[in-house]
């Protein structure tokens, strides 16, 4: 019998790789042929795949929902209207982003009389994207926009912890792009090393940096060049002189949407004792004014993706005094919005990415201490401060490193599709978003004419 279970899972496997090599097949095919250079070609998909997240909008929210709790909101908003506002950004730009730039002919120094040099952004070729769980549509979908916006046939590898929104994908995607544009690849980290073995023209990756190491390594033996989307600590610093009744509005929107599972969320707020207490009454008035009395009873509040992340984060509430929300419930897998007073810099909290719905205060004097802690972490993602003071605003962008830094309104800075969104150092490299998207996925060519009579 073992045997027999054996051969039925060996046969499962081949008969999955070999309807992998098909789907891949047929995406390579079609770059191959050429006919994603044409505008047409674009507009026809983006316009496609503006369609889907539309007109099956519902059954997007119905897989989001047995994934992760997402609130209806959310959805609406975060997943599905950030990738259709990304698509319209596309849509309106695609032409003058797909014109040739000329080089200033005072820039071509001794060339011959009517010599000409120029760029132009020109498809890949076929592209892989990795999905994380935590925003499975946004962060599988807005590379895709790219991608698809650059000329290039994609395959997508929605994450495995997202169940329900990659069986979707699975079938939606090919329905309504066409099975020759985008294969979708399901699975966890076998397939997933399996697909990398596989040659691609760049690789997109949204995940932690561990995975990310492995996705660069495997991209290498190819040569092909990757795009990690990291995360990391994404700290909060809070002046003594700000409004914390706005501040904490602000706070309790990016810090405990999605349950505090989102990659910019404020991971920890630096700020001095007084200040930290009269920030923590303001976000309980805030968490009440978002979720109501009891957050577990609010449609408007996530769960915590398994039970591993569930464990993980309950063992973090030891690093600091709970002094707001606290309660878990591991059948639900639902943690209250949380706030831990008075973190030590070297807590459990401290030493690794929080990922949900706590914040840890980590007490400073002043800006120069704020500074001081940033620096000697990993470089964020986002930092974030609140503070009326130019001189100190100044200082925290000359003074620390982070992929943005966002002065008043967290999660903001993503929605300007024109702002670069991507990390650096631990946070990862590369950046999309809009234009950014576009060059990701594209390769710009140079391009002399030099007359031949002229020379
Ligand atoms: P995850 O577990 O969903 O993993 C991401 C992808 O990697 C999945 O598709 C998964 O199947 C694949 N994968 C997992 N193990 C693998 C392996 N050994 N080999 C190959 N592929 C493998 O997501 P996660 O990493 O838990 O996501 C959370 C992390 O991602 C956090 O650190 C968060 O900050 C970061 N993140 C960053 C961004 C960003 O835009 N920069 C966005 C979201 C999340």
């Amino acid at each position: 019998e073992a045997t027999e279970a054996t051969q039925a899972t060996g046969a499962a496997h081949a008969a999955a790789a070999d309807a992998t090599a098909a789907a891949l097949a047929r995406v390579r095919g079609a770059a191959r042929a050429g006919h994603p250079r044409a505008l047409a070609w674009r507009t026809e998909r983006l316009t496609a795949l503006r369609a889907l997240l539309t007109e099956r909008q519902d059954d997007l929210a119905a897989a989001l929902h047995s994934d992760l709790r997402k609130p209806r909101s959310e959805v609406d908003n975060a997943e599905v209207g950030f990738t259709l506002r990304e698509i319209d950004h596309a849509l309106r730009h695609l032409p003058g982003w797909l014109a040739p730039e000329p080089v200033a002919a005072a820039a071509l120094g001794r060339l011959p009389p009517g010599a000409a040099a120029t760029t132009r952004y020109e498809p890949l070729g076929t592209v892989l994207v990795i999905g994380p769980w935590n925003f499975p549509v946004q962060l599988l979908l807005v590379p895709v926009v790219g991608a698809l916006a650059a000329g290039n046939t994609v395959v997508v590898k929605p994450s495995e912890l997202a169940p329900a929104t990659s069986a979707l994908f699975a079938s939606l995607l090919p329905a309504y792009l066409g099975a020759d544009t985008v294969a979708v690849v399901e699975g966890g980290p076998e397939e997933t090393a399996a697909l990398l073995a596989e040659r691609f023209d760049h690789v997109f990756y949204t995940g932690n940096g561990t995975v990310g190491r492995a996705v660069m390594r495997a991209a290498a033996a190819h040569l092909t060049p990757v795009t990690l989307e990291l995360g990391g600590k994404c700290p909060v610093f809070v002046d003594r002189d700000v409004d914390l009744a706005a501040v904490a509005a602000r706070l309790a929107r990016a810090k405990f949407a999605n349950a505090g599972q989102t990659c910019v969320a404020p991971d920890h707020v630096l700020t001095d004792p007084g200040t930290g207490r009269r920030l923590t009454a303001e976000l309980a008035r805030a968490v009440e004014e978002r979720f109501g009395p009891d957050p577990a009873a609010s449609e408007h509040y996530g769960r915590i993706v398994n039970e591993h992340h569930f464990d993980r984060l309950v063992a973090l509430l030891d690093s600091g005094r709970v002094v707001l929300g606290g309660r878990h419930d591991r059948a639900d897998r639902y943690l209250a919005p949380t706030v831990l007073a008075n973190v030590a810099p070297d807590a459990p909290a401290m030493r690794e990415e929080v990922f949900g719905p706590i914040l840890p205060v980590v007490h400073v004097a002043g800006v120069d201490e704020a500074i001081a802690l940033v620096n000697g972490g990993d470089r964020p993602l986002a930092l974030y401060a609140f503070t009326g003071d130019e001189a100190a605003r100044r200082r925290l962008a000359d003074e620390t490193r982070s992929g943005a830094v966002n002065f008043g309104l967290p999660f903001a800075h993503l929605g300007v599709p024109e702002l670069p969104f991507g990390g650096v150092g631990e946070s990862g490299f590369g950046a999309y978003h809009g234009h950014h998207s576009f060059a990701a996925f594209s390769h710009r060519r140079a391009r002399l004419d030099v007359p031949i009579g002229a020379a």
